[in-house]
């Protein structure tokens, strides 16, 4: 992509209204703007975090055996009477009527639509395990929607949903998740902690929240600072219930808990190894049983021809709040640092003298070599000051710069700059290409 024909509206005052740091990058790196309260328009470099992020979601959800569909935004009241939920849900709920007077609504959730969806294709219990998911639009009217796509009112959302036969079926659905999320924010980069979650009324102890360490979030966490090194999940077969069973259980021998959780008995054991900190949610793994399926008369032939009622769980990930944890946890003073994974682009190709024919021509080939690649490359081809240039490429974050001058290309060099540490690197044409297409 050329910038000269991007648009990429960077901002060079940090804007008033924006309280957390991601708040404020992503509106100067031109990645989001807000057209409502807690509402916002994804612009081209902010989409494009948003899909990596989302198809980073999606291989890990389909490695562990979900199924994709999608489910419409707007469903009816009718259907959440069902449930009880309607009532019961509050004024989070964007409550709409149509034009004949029927009630509707944008859901905030999607438990009862799963649900019924499923009944209505499950017959037996062959048609069992099933975890199907989606990656849609939320719209959850939040008091103080704030920091940006942190706490929007709408929100991209990975939601899925599991039907088990009996518990241990469900014990092996949730477990699954749990490895799947492990996978999925590894691979973004962070470091997640999955902690003990309230399970409400439902009670039990199936619930995780998976939250990243950061000051600026907005839960409080406890944990032993064993978490602060990264799990490998490389090795698991989450194919194999008791393997994946033990895992689970030795990872959770190390404390982390969300502060309606804390266990007091295990902060003591814990003892100096405790940490205390501010985190933000950006998963939760729930095992919630009959509730959705037993109130929504949901049945299946069991093996015995006597009906059963299907375990059910469900899976949330904050897809775009992810786009904002990511920002919290990799960024420095002159902007964004993004992990490889997530990346917009790869390139940042930067043309120090767009009036120069050689330099030009240098970079021109450069990008022909890498598109041809398969290399993403934004080719910084304005007519713009060095400064300019490497300000922008610094706040939009692109994991390398390749700098390209007229007096290093006279000699056949060019400069090649790692985002994260700064590391400068002189070198030939040719080994610049052969480094970014390795
Ligand atoms: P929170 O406690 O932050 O309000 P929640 O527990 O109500 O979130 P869930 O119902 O668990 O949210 O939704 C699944 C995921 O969706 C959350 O883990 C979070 O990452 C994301 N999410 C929830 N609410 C919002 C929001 N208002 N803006 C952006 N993402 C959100
Ligand atoms: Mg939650």
């Amino acid at each position: 992509m050329r910038l000269s024909r991007y648009f990429l509206p960077v901002l060079k005052e940090t804007p008033g209204e924006a309280q957390v740091i991601s708040h404020q990058l992503m509106l100067r790196a031109g990645m989001v703007r807000q057209t409502a309260a807690g509402i916002y328009a994804w612009l081209p470099l902010g989409k494009r975090v948003l899909a990596r992020i989302e198809q980073i979601v999606r291989e890990e959800q389909d490695r562990a055996c979900a199924i994709e569909v999608l489910m419409p935004t707007i469903q009816s009241a009718e259907l959440w009477r069902q449930s009880g939920r309607y009532e019961a849900y509050g004024p989070e709920m964007l409550r709409i009527k149509d034009r004949q007077d029927r009630e509707m609504l944008f859901s905030p959730t999607a438990e009862e639509l799963f649900t019924v969806i499923f009944q209505n294709g499950a017959k037996s219990y062959r048609d069992l395990p099933r975890n199907l998911y989606q990656i849609q639009w939320k719209f959850r009217d939040e008091v103080r929607p704030r920091f940006g796509v942190l706490r929007g009112r709408e929100f991209l959302m990975k939601d899925a949903y599991s039907f088990d036969l009996d518990m241990a079926g469900a014990r092996h659905s949730y477990n699954r998740m749990f490895i799947a999320y492990m996978r999925t924010f590894a691979r973004m980069g962070l470091d997640a902690i999955p902690m003990q979650a309230d399970t409400g009324p439902i009670g039990g102890d199936l619930s995780h929240e998976f939250i990243v360490l950061a000051p600026t979030g907005e839960s409080d966490v406890f944990y032993h600072e064993n978490w602060l090194h990264p799990r490998d999940t490389d090795g698991i077969d989450a194919d194999d219930p008791a393997a994946l069973e033990d895992f689970i259980a030795g990872l959770n021998q190390d404390y982390a808990a969300t502060d309606e959780k804390r266990d007091l008995d295990a902060e003591a054991a814990a003892g100096p190894a405790l940490r205390q900190s501010k985190g933000i949610e950006v998963g939760q793994v729930f095992y919630f049983g009959d509730k959705y399926t037993k109130a929504m008369g949901v049945s299946v032939q069991g093996p015995d021809g006597a009906p059963v009622t299907p375990l059910m769980g469900s899976y949330g990930i904050g897809v775009s709040r992810l786009v904002g944890a990511i920002i919290e946890a990799s960024h420095d003073t002159a902007g964004i640092i993004w992990p490889d994974a997530v990346a917009p682009f790869k390139v940042a190709l930067i043309n120090l003298r767009a009036d120069d024919a050689a330099c030009s021509a240098a970079c021109e080939g450069l990008y022909a070599e890498l598109s041809a690649a398969g290399v993403e490359v934004l080719y910084d081809d304005r007519d713009e000051r060095g400064g300019a240039k490497f300000a922008t490429a610094d706040l939009i974050g692109l994991p390398w710069q390749l700098v390209v001058g007229p007096k290093g290309i006279a000699q056949g060099v060019v400069e090649l700059k790692r985002r994260r540490t700064g590391e400068k690197q002189e070198m030939t044409v040719e080994a610049a290409l052969a480094r970014l297409t390795a």
